[in-house]
């Protein structure tokens, strides 16, 4: 199947995305239970195309340098193992200097990298919006992970940057 990650630095909305992506019905697994948490996988589906998302792992706001070695784990992660990556910022903080690292990282793979702008909770485009052009991954997608804006748009796109000769089906 094909295998969706979602990275991005602290607090943009990546846990809460995730959640909207797989719905309520399919369980969450962890794969290293105790420690640190790593890896979350789940299922996610969209007009019958079934993929795997996978959440490589929630980061504690330590010291920036921890955050930042975070990050980079995170994306090294994410770009090893995932078939489209969903590049989270935050479109009512704007522009930051960890999205810049994360872009940085990102910019190594030759997969599709989709640029989601969240915490966009109303029909108006984030301020900061033209900003996020910088990162260099295109047109930025507008979401609202918490109310649940803009996430069939943003389905359509992951499911149209499946690799083909993928099994979608469930
Ligand atoms: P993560 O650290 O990237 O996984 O971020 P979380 O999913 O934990 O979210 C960080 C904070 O942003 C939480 O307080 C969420 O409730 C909030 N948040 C997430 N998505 C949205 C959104 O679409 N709109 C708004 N206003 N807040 C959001």
């Amino acid at each position: 199947k094909p295998i969706v990650a979602v990275v991005g630095r602290p607090n943009v909305g990546k846990s809460t995305l995730f959640n909207k992506l797989v719905g309520k019905r399919i369980a969450i697994v962890e794969d290293t239970p105790g420690v640190t948490r790593d890896r979350i996988y789940a299922e996610g589906e969209w007009l019958n195309k079934y993929y795997t998302l996978i959440d490589t792992g929630g980061i504690e706001p330590e010291s920036e340098d921890i955050i930042l070695s975070q990050m980079r784990t995170q994306a090294e992660l994410a770009m090893d193992m995932s078939h489209v990556i969903l590049f989270v910022v935050d479109g009512k903080v704007g522009l930051t200097n960890d999205d810049r690292e994360v872009a940085q990282m990102l910019r190594r793979t030759k997969k599709p990298v989709l640029l989601v702008v969240n915490k966009v909770d109303n029909k108006d485009k984030s301020e900061h919006f033209y900003d996020f052009y910088e990162l260099g991954f295109g047109d930025p997608i507008e979401i609202s992970a918490s109310i649940g804006l803009g996430i069939g748009d943003l389905l359509d796109e992951i499911v149209d940057k499946f690799p083909e000769g993928l099994d979608t089906e469930y």
